[in-house]
């Protein structure tokens, strides 16, 4: 009980001063900044940044708007790679009283793909139906770009002037994972987005479950990925006269070896907060195991309730999975060579050598040889400092009081890889909130709460004042 009274006695006090700084009471911004903010969101999802099209327009739109809002033409800028002219990104900077390093909001405005056809809707028609906003992107990412572009605008025409500049950058490429988003604005253009302190709305999390508001998540840090081949084999020859050699059956032995392995617990200063803040959340069982996974040594009888739940499970520690398999040349031949593609995920920490030597370990067969297929970009934690969660709780706690704020992990990849691997402190921070149980991003019917959305703009505006101002 302490500590949640001593959480709500700081929500008091942050309400306090929140409102005083914002001199917005409500969770919604003005009207004006709503209106903006929809027409914003309709505009981009309007224009098809899949793949195949590319987001200059989508970027071109967003500088457009910040220059018809009072941004001057010197501080909006539009970079295209000579090589991608599709793959344009354009930055926007609200100038600083200082000239400290800024903070950078980086935001990425491609989408995956939809096909009308599966969809009930058009995907790039913004459709409002009974308090929901419908069109691909809405939840990934455009929502969060229309909130971060109007927020921007918002703090403009206000006439705020940040303790330092704030940056945007729109960028491409992200759901593709190729080279033309903030991986080469870093290499290419790092004085027109270096910074001090990135923030990154896309792995921010707000979740509810059974329509109750349970956390906001701040994005410290991102499992990495990495890709083997395991390969096996062998002369082959006459289906009918078979061996002991065949190499689909020693590869499946191996992967079925491997498919037992569980790697050991591996809990960072992230997940270890994570863990303890989530099981006040929590109840029961699940509630008792998470703290016990606190302890030295985890409880193994915690541990093992807690690796049966997918959500858990990949929170505690690196997975490597089969992902493609493919082996043998013809219907009546010995296979000569079997290949299995494994992915894994590794906690921040660990390394891709640590993890082919624990893959080598579990299958147990020498004849069974393992191959980087896709190098691991390495990204450290950004740890999970108070200056940026007091920023998020003070803001959370005046719009939602109770609800608490997590520090994550994402098991999945962002934009934030680049940043942190030039050693740029990355948060993701949103509060977008969205159903855990109806997780819709990349999928059918992707959409987002009318109000939730009304409430992000002012969260984001919000956050975007208070971090400006901090040291
Ligand atoms: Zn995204």
């Amino acid at each position: 009980m302490k500590p949640a009274l001593w959480l709500l006695a700081l929500s008091w006090t942050s309400w306090v001063v929140c409102v005083a700084h914002a001199q917005t009471p409500g969770t919604r911004p003005p009207q004006k900044y709503e209106v903006l903010g929809r027409e914003t969101l309709s505009e981009l999802i309007a224009i098809d940044t899949t793949v195949d099209h590319g987001s200059t327009i989508a970027a071109k739109a967003v500088a457009a708007r910040a220059l018809a809002n009072g941004f001057a033409q010197t501080d909006v800028t539009l970079v295209t790679p000579k090589e991608r002219p599709d793959s344009a990104s354009v930055v926007i900077r609200l100038r600083g009283r200082s000239s400290a390093r800024p903070v950078l909001y980086i935001n990425h405005l491609d989408v995956v793909p939809a096909r009308r056809e599966d969809w009930t809707f058009d995907p790039f028609k913004l459709t409002e139906r009974d308090g929901w906003l419908y069109g691909r992107g809405t939840i990934d990412m455009k929502g969060q770009d229309a909130a971060v572009l109007t927020s921007l605008i918002r703090l403009k025409q206000e006439g705020f002037v940040p303790a330092r500049d704030v940056v945007a950058a729109f960028t491409p490429d992200e759901e593709t994972r190729s080279q033309w988003g903030v991986g080469w604005l870093l290499k290419e253009h790092r004085n027109l987005i270096d910074a001090a302190l990135v923030v990154n709305p896309d792995g921010g999390e707000a979740a509810l479950k059974k329509g109750r508001r349970l956390y906001v998540g701040v994005q410290t840090s991102e499992k990495i990925f990495t890709t083997f081949e395991l390969e096996t084999t062998d002369k082959g020859g006459h289906s009918s006269r078979p061996t002991a050699e065949n190499p689909i059956y020693r590869l499946s032995a191996a992967l079925t070896r491997l498919s037992k392995h569980r790697f050991p617990v591996h809990l960072t200063s992230t997940t270890r907060l994570y863990f303890e803040r989530r099981a006040g959340i929590e109840s029961g069982q699940v509630a008792a195991d998470m703290r016990a996974v606190l302890r030295q040594p985890p409880d193994p009888a915690a541990v093992d309730r807690l690796s049966a739940i997918v959500e858990t499970n990949i929170q505690m520690r690196t997975t490597c999975t089969t992902t493609m398999i493919e082996g043998g040349h013809a219907e009546n031949a010995l296979p000569q060579r079997a290949r299995a593609t494994v992915q894994c995920r590794l906690i921040p920490g660990e390394t891709q050598d640590s993890a082919a030597a624990a893959i080598r370990t579990a299958i147990a067969d020498p004849k069974v040889e393992i191959h980087v297929k896709t190098a691991a970009n390495v990204a450290p934690e950004s740890k999970p400092s108070p200056d940026i969660f007091n920023v998020v709780e003070s803001v959370t706690h005046a719009m939602w009081p109770g609800v608490v704020v997590l520090p994550l992990m994402s098991p999945g990849a962002s934009d934030s890889v680049f940043t942190r691997a030039v050693g740029i402190p990355s948060y993701g921070v949103d509060a977008m909130f969205d159903d855990l149980d109806d997780a819709r991003a990349h999928g059918k019917d992707e959409r987002i709460g009318v109000a939730a959305f009304g409430e992000d703009l002012e969260f984001t505006y919000r956050i975007m004042r208070a971090v400006s101002e901090l040291h």
